[in-house]
């Protein structure tokens, strides 16, 4: 039986609804999944994760290989015993971390997230074997390969596991996206191979990563290699263009292509989040997303509200905020909101630099995106996608349409 059931498709656009089966539970799609990249969804335990809502977390595969390591996490049980999370986990492959500490803060500002490089770390060669790097942890050489990402995505018992690619920034010439894209490809067919050899990735789902950049073509090739590989999942990786417009188009290439195929397997689109994403997302007929957003923002006092004109955020520590009675979102069940704490007291937070802070405000955001998904296959199902999409896009809360 196939891990991914559709369960209802929208009539006017890509849209769909569906039941992933993992071996830890259901992930109703469309999902966002929440990184908990070392391990933690900072600022929460993974029971108040789970209380949110969200059914799957994704770790990453390059920040625990660095440290603590695959075998010690191993044997405490897995990344599910190790960080107490009994739901579903997708690893990221690393790909993305090792190749941002070369191309640095154009992918930071590509996907409007941090390399997960860090400071310290750098690229040392691109090899067809594998990237060798400097460890932004304590600056040791060390070595990554696809092989290598297999190897610890299995000692993570990951129920999605990523294939190991180089994601290319936006900047680079269409020559290089080309010949990296080839590469992506000889890497994917080392991944399946290993995993053809290792009893250790049973009961896991393999997902293979469309890369090719900006280029229409580079995107057909990249699909039609990803397909043939028998993978049970396509991930749309690597630049996605400079602004949102391209992105979707970028998007929407792979998407169709995938109709074209006549392909039903499951769909995540990396590292995209933001509130106007993930609606038009939904409708170019992806089935997840993962971002950083919700719980970064958190961290630095932003809260989401339905407010399209400012990007669906409020910054708290704004001096507007310091006497203001006002909740932060009515209706929304967080801890912040349904505890009735003003936006004074949010603020006072904030600016303070308190861990509570920090807390409630990223339980808020993921209750707001988790509302939000919610709604959109709450409407996918009914068949009111349009209708709830442009209340949404309008400025309507989620969770209450
Ligand atoms: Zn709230």
């Amino acid at each position: 039986m196939d891990a991914f059931s559709i369960i209802a498709r929208d009539g006017d656009s890509l849209a769909r609804a569906g039941v992933l089966a993992t071996a830890h539970g259901d992930v109703r799609t469309p999902a966002f999944v929440p990184l908990a990249s070392t391990a933690s969804v900072r600022g929460l335990a993974a029971a108040e994760v789970a209380e949110l809502g969200y059914d799957i977390v994704l770790g990453n595969t390059f920040h625990l290989f660095l440290r603590p390591g695959g075998e010690l996490i191993a044997g405490l049980g897995g990344l599910h015993g190790f960080m107490g999370w009994e739901r579903a986990i997708i690893t990221d492959s690393g790909g993305f971390q090792v190749f941002s500490m070369g191309h640095g803060t154009v992918a930071d500002e590509i996907k409007g997230r941090r390399g997960g490089g860090g400071g310290a770390g750098s690229i040392l060669a691109i090899e067809e074997e594998g990237v060798r790097f400097r460890s932004y942890l304590d600056g040791s050489e060390r070595f990554i390969a696809p092989e290598t990402s297999m190897a610890v995505q299995a000692q993570l018992g990951a129920d999605i596991v990523l294939a190991f690619d180089e994601c290319t920034p936006f900047n680079v010439e269409r020559e290089y996206t080309a010949r990296s894209t080839e590469r992506t490809h000889r890497w994917l067919e080392r991944c399946l191979r290993w995993r053809e050899s290792h009893a250790a990735v049973d009961g896991s789902l393999f997902y293979g990563i469309v890369q090719g950049g900006v280029y229409e073509d580079l995107r057909a090739q990249s699909l039609a290699s990803v397909l043939a590989s028998g993978c049970e999942g396509v991930a749309i990786g690597g630049s996605l263009g400079r602004e949102k417009e391209q992105m979707y188009e970028v998007v929407e290439w792979c998407t169709r292509g995938l109709e074209a195929a006549g392909a039903e397997r499951p769909r995540h689109l990396l590292g995209i989040g933001e509130v106007d994403d993930l609606i038009r997302g939904v409708e170019l007929g992806i089935d997840s997303f993962d971002c950083a957003m919700p719980t970064r923002l958190g961290r630095h006092g932003v809260a989401l509200v339905p407010e399209p004109a400012n990007r669906w955020r409020v910054e708290l520590d704004r001096p507007r905020w310091r006497e203001s009675a006002e909740p932060l979102l009515e209706g929304c069940p967080c801890p912040a909101c349904a505890g009735g704490l003003s936006r004074a007291y949010l603020h006072y937070l904030a600016r303070g630099r308190e861990l509570t802070g920090a807390r409630l405000l990223s339980a808020h955001n993921l209750t707001f995106i988790a509302r939000l998904m919610a709604d959109l296959r709450a409407a996918i199902i009914a068949g009111r996608l349009a209708e709830v999409a442009g209340a949404l896009r309008a400025g309507a809360a989620p969770g209450t349409l």
